[in-house]
């Protein structure tokens, strides 16, 4: 008898392979926070190898401390012995979601969230709504006395620029100069409606690098917060589109800016294993995929770097450091440009609180780890801050509130390249 529906369970090898060291448990934002075994890495494998045995069932506590994980992946990070929480999380967050009935509140603001943002066309009509929320007066006044997740989810929004929300991106850019490499971008959902200054940021520095770059027209979203989320089914379909949108491309590489989807797209091998019709293409496909930082990194530059002097303080993305073990490559991307002080923050390793949907469904525990981020990016007295996910400058701009300029690493080597310093 085991307590997991028969689809993917968390593999009894994995769970036996945690010897309950508790190596990984100071770095965990959530045994941080509240000190608690079950909210602790260890903890949740304890939870998980009950569940396993039949001895403890999915509803209640054991779904109140798997909600409460960011799925930041510190703890893999830290481990000593290769514990793939990694994959063990994202095993019994599915089971939760089709085994575990959520009370009803739960269940709508979960469903209005994915009902949203993996839908650019719905995102763009939102950030109407948002403009037009914003000049009202409204956000002041509602903040007190909304509930707490849709007080959490007006103050995430950003100042949205419509002509930026609407904009869109070229199908194609012309390599700069010889062309070196001939790639193909994702455009991402909440980055190209909120963040689009940064795609445009990466297509300008990858031509200006000799790189010819393809942006499909009809690629959506690449299911990352579905995946990240345990929505399996919505996960599948949207890896299986973006394969097909991307996979024929005769490219050298699929570039991403976004640290989240890079990360779940190199996982579709995995997610799409036992699928004999998908399971050669998503590994081809996970293959291809690079951080926009990792591939630039790995070309040599031929685009001169005008100074900035000034002191960035670099954050790293979650889905960047630990789930992509991507950190020197930023910082190395970043010394390419003369004058700029590139500074580490204390504690870099634990998460700001942003962690996909979990600022929305979480927001006390989020709100927290969002306010220690900020006092840590403070304590380095920068003159901005870099980060590769959007998810983490709308959960650190909400705390730091205009203190700092903020941006992506290639919005910074893009105003370098184009001699505009931090002013432009
Ligand atoms: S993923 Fe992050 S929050 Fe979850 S157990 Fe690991 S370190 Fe803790
Ligand atoms: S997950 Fe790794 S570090 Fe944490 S208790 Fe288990 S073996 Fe030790």
């Amino acid at each position: 008898m085991t307590g997991f529906d028969p689809v993917h369970p968390p593999a009894r090898e994995l769970l036996d392979d945690c010897v309950h060291c508790g190596f990984c448990l100071p770095t965990c934002p959530t045994y941080q926070l509240w000190g608690e075994e079950m909210d602790s890495p260890r903890g949740r494998i304890y939870l998980m190898d009950l569940a396993e045995r039949g001895e403890i069932g999915l509803e209640g506590p054991f779904t109140e401390h798997l909600d409460a994980c960011l799925g930041c992946m510190a703890c893999v990070t830290a481990c000593p012995s290769g514990v793939r929480y990694d994959q063990l999380l994202e095993a019994t967050r599915p089971q939760i979601e089709r085994n575990v009935r959520r009370g009803r509140a739960d269940r709508w603001f979960r469903n209005a969230i994915f009902s949203l943002f993996p839908y650019r066309r719905r995102l763009r009509a939102a950030a109407v709504f948002g403009v037009a929320y914003q000049k009202s007066g409204l956000p002041k006044l509602l903040g007190k006395v909304l509930p707490a997740r849709l007080a959490a989810a007006q103050g995430l929004l950003p100042p949205v620029r419509l002509r930026d929300a609407f904009a869109p991106l070229p199908r194609v850019v012309p390599a700069q100069g010889t062309k070196r490499r001939r790639v193909a971008m994702l455009s991402g959902c909440v980055q190209d409606v909120f963040f689009h200054q940064a795609n445009l940021a990466t297509l300008r520095v990858l031509a200006a690098e000799g790189c010819e770059v393809l942006v499909p027209r009809d690629q959506g979203c690449c299911g990352a917060l579905g995946l990240h989320a345990g929505r399996e089914e919505h996960a599948v379909t949207k890896a299986k589109r973006t394969i097909e949108t991307f996979g024929g491309l005769d490219v050298d590489a699929v570039v991403v800016n976004v640290a989240g989807c890079g990360s779940s797209m190199k996982e579709y091998a995995h997610l799409l294993a036992d699928d004999p019709q998908w399971s050669d293409r998503a590994k081809a496909f996970s293959a291809e995929v690079q951080d926009i930082t990792e591939f630039l990194a790995g070309l040599e530059p031929v685009a001169r770097r005008h100074p900035i002097e000034a002191k960035a303080a670099y954050h790293d993305a979650c889905h960047l450091g630990h789930a992509q073990g991507i950190r020197n490559e930023p910082r190395t991307l970043l010394r390419t440009i003369p004058g700029l002080e590139v500074t580490d923050l204390p504690d870099a390793e634990i998460c700001c609180g942003s962690a996909g949907i979990y600022n929305l469904v979480q927001p006390d525990a989020a709100a927290e780890l969002g306010r220690r981020k900020a006092d840590n990016i403070r304590a380095v007295g920068p003159d901005l801050l870099v980060t590769a996910n959007p998810g983490c400058l709308l959960q650190i701009g909400k705390q730091l509130d205009g203190e700092l300029p903020m941006m992506h690493p290639v919005q910074l080597l893009d105003l370098a390249i184009r001699g505009l310093g931090l002013g432009g």
